[in-house]
């Protein structure tokens, strides 16, 4: 909290949000990439509370905010925000950005998606809205194709007249879903997060099968 305090007005926030079960590098790789290159000040990380599209979600959502905040602790431009937990009816990207610009109405909001993510951003409620509060960056990711990607950008940049800016970032093939997986396989997922995280989900016996 004292580090989102310290931010000003002026400045420009990206917003990486996710349901982060579990969070992992290729998150954080994604996130660092793009601070860096578009000169962002604060990247913040927003994981989702009951979101309308992920209804399968077993993970309790304060172990999926603890990881996200043990995961982003050691980089001072990371900034794990729980407002969307915090929120008890279903949590949509429009009220979160909302939110923000209230709070900051003369930061300048970045909105972080995968390739996967911006591809299904028309299902999102009030995406036009969505595009009007912040400048969308559209990072590739290993598995889904570029070209796909490029032609919904363009086809969305038409249809709601804005600009969506697509990056190519070296990115790491990992996916919760893979994690998750693993886990449940009972095989290994050193180094696809940072070990802080990967201790909580040994010690809160997360994504472990539970016996019939
Ligand atoms: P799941 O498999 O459960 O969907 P995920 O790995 O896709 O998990 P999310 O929490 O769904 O993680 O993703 C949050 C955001 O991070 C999304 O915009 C997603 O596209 C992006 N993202 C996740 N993994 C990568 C990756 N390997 N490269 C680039 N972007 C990624
Ligand atoms: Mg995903």
């Amino acid at each position: 909290l004292s580090k989102f305090e310290s931010i000003k007005e002026k400045q420009k926030v990206g917003i990486l949000g996710g349901t982060f079960d579990p969070i992992h590098f290729a998150h954080l790789a994604t996130a660092e990439f793009i601070r860096d290159k578009y000169n962002l000040d604060w990247i913040f990380f927003i994981p989702t509370g009951n979101p309308p599209h992920k209804l399968g979600i077993k993970t309790d959502k304060y172990d999926r905010y603890n990881m996200v905040l043990l995961a982003t602790e050691t980089n001072d431009d990371f900034i794990a925000l729980d407002i969307e937990i915090e929120r008890n009816k279903q949590t949509y990207t429009v009220d979160t950005l909302k939110d923000l610009k209230k709070m900051y109405p003369n930061a300048e909001l970045y909105f972080i998606t995968g390739a996967d993510a911006i591809c299904e951003v028309e299902s999102w409620r009030g995406v036009k809205k969505n595009f009007e509060m912040a400048t969308f960056i559209a990072a590739t990711r290993p598995g889904i194709s570029l070209l796909k990607a490029q032609e919904k950008i363009e086809q969305l940049e038409r249809k709601y007249d804005t600009s969506i800016i697509s990056v190519y970032v070296p990115s790491l093939d990992i996916s919760s879903t893979y994690i998750r997986e693993q886990i449940e396989a009972g095989k290994t997922v050193r180094y696809l997060m940072p070990e802080p995280v990967e201790k909580y989900m040994q010690r809160k016996d997360l994504y472990k099968q539970i016996e019939e």
